[in-house]
């Protein structure tokens, strides 16, 4: 429940940045403006899943969430067409997967959740926390 929750939080903030950036586009034409309507009623029924259901909001800030190692916080170097490399702990990756793994890094932090693993990151770790943390009815 709590990966369900926090996709809640990060897929909120991906539409954040997905409504910003085609509010920079100039000139929108129809097509445009109708998918930044689509976007926003999205984020408005993920705020009421979110409000209806005790789901945390996580507002991330996205500045810089390519430029910095989501396992160590070192500046990474670019090694090829978007690929980008870290110098301390040589993790590799996309740009785009780094800036991803960063936000949901960021969501967690935030979140409280410490320890949100890079090896599952569907599954934040389950292990230490009890079920019914969350008040899920326990025989479901
Ligand atoms: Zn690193």
């Amino acid at each position: 429940m709590i990966a369900k929750r926090l996709g809640y939080a990060v897929a909120r903030e991906d539409l954040t940045g997905l409504i910003n950036s085609l509010r920079k586009i100039k000139n929108k034409d129809h097509r445009t403006k109708l998918i930044i309507m689509g976007c926003r009623r999205i984020a408005r029924w993920i705020d009421w899943q979110e409000e209806k259901h005790g789901v945390p909001l996580a507002i991330v800030n996205p500045n810089g969430t390519s430029s910095e190692c989501p396992k160590c916080d070192s500046k990474p170097e670019e090694t090829g067409y978007r690929r980008l490399r870290c110098p301390r702990c040589e993790f590799e990756a996309d740009r785009d997967v780094i800036g991803k793994l960063n936000i949901r890094k960021r969501a967690l932090k935030i979140l409280g959740i410490s320890g949100g693993s890079l090896a599952t990151p569907s599954t934040p770790q389950m292990t230490d926390v009890n079920p019914n943390r969350w008040g899920e009815p326990m025989n479901s």
